[in-house]
């Protein structure tokens, strides 16, 4: 069945029995891989899982009782929000998520998190801080710097990469410091966003895809690029595996996903000569992927994790 933001009628369509939770998914994309699984998931454990267009959400912001309102109703308490915020509502998507905090609602990413996992540079700059492998990277904001900022990389390829890259779509491969200059400059002129960074060559093409939820990896795909291309990307013709990962990409991924507060994220690495390297957080991983290269039920295991989170929501307030 078509799936419609009809859902939300402000009385569930399922009967909610006493172990049932109710389950609110922000999301632009009901009709999704991800948004379906998410939904089918919840409702075969029997939680209430309804969908809400985020963009259709406005805010009663007030000192005493914030609220989110929806269609002409305040919508009323959910145990748990999983955003799906994406890249081009960023700002309303996470104002939106952050409304839901303020309400005391559970999110399994939060505003922040989103928000910081969404700025490379703001993002890069906190792994760095706590030791995660990364890809030697930089950034600058004048253009007088484009010469300098190349001679950070030093000899050798280089990639470029658009701050606003999604899909492989803005990342390039620039074999001589000619070449980067001009791709550095080309940027500029189109007035984008952009780091200039290591290519990590031993990669040969190959990304490892980590879903973590609730702190641990509970699958993982090697993505490997088509003949001729170094994106892996799968938008890119790339093609997905499901993999074992070393100890060390375990312990990366789940560091990663940590320091950016993330309860559930697809972390990105290459495999280095000197270990992993993170090369992005994703704050609203797509499942169809990993759950078709892995045979896993990843939707199931993000609900057990919310479940797991509930139950222990719920022994605080009876103790309190
Ligand atoms: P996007 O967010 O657009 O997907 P990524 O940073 O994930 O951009 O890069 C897309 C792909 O390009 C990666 O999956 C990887 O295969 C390749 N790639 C990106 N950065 C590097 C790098 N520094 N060295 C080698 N390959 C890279």
């Amino acid at each position: 069945p078509q799936l419609s933001y009809d859902v939300y009628d402000g009385l569930s369509k399922k009967a909610p029995t006493p172990r049932s939770l109710r389950i609110g998914i922000l999301t632009r994309e009901p009709n999704a891989y991800s948004t379906r699984r998410l939904v089918e998931a919840g409702e075969t454990r029997e939680h209430v899982v309804e969908l809400i267009d985020t963009q259709r959400c406005y805010m009663l912001i007030n000192a005493g009782r914030p609220e989110v309102h929806y269609d002409g109703r305040c919508l009323p308490p959910f145990d748990t929000i999983i955003p799906r915020i994406g890249a081009s509502i960023t700002a309303y998507g996470t104002a939106v998520t952050r409304q839901f905090e303020a309400m005391g609602t559970f999110c399994v990413n939060g505003s922040h998190a989103i928000a910081v996992s969404r700025d490379k540079l703001h993002a890069h700059q906190l792994l760095a801080r706590e030791g995660i492998g990364m890809p030697t990277t930089a950034f600058a904001s004048s253009p007088k710097d484009t010469r300098n900022l190349i001679d950070l990389m030093g000899e050798g390829a280089t990639i470029v990469k658009l701050l606003e890259s999604s899909q492989g779509k803005g990342v390039v491969l620039t074999e001589t410091r000619k070449a980067a200059e001009s791709v550095v400059d080309a940027f500029r002129g189109l007035k984008a966003d952009f780091l200039v960074q290591e290519f990590v060559k031993e990669a040969g093409g190959e990304d490892i895809r980590c879903l973590v939820v609730g702190g641990k990896v509970v699958a993982a795909i090697k993505r490997r690029a088509a003949p001729g291309e170094f994106r892996s990307n799968l938008h890119q013709g790339g093609s997905a595996v499901t993999v074992k990962i070393s100890k060390a990409e375990r312990e990366t991924a789940i560091k990663a996903a940590k320091v950016l507060g993330l309860g559930f994220a697809g972390v990105d690495l290459l495999r280095s000569s000197s270990g992993p390297k993170v090369l992005e957080v994703n704050s609203s991983p797509g499942l169809e992927g990993v759950e078709t290269a892995t045979g896993k039920d990843v939707a199931r295991l993000l609900m057990e994790a919310i479940e797991k989170r509930a139950a222990s929501t719920v022994r605080r307030r009876r103790r309190a």
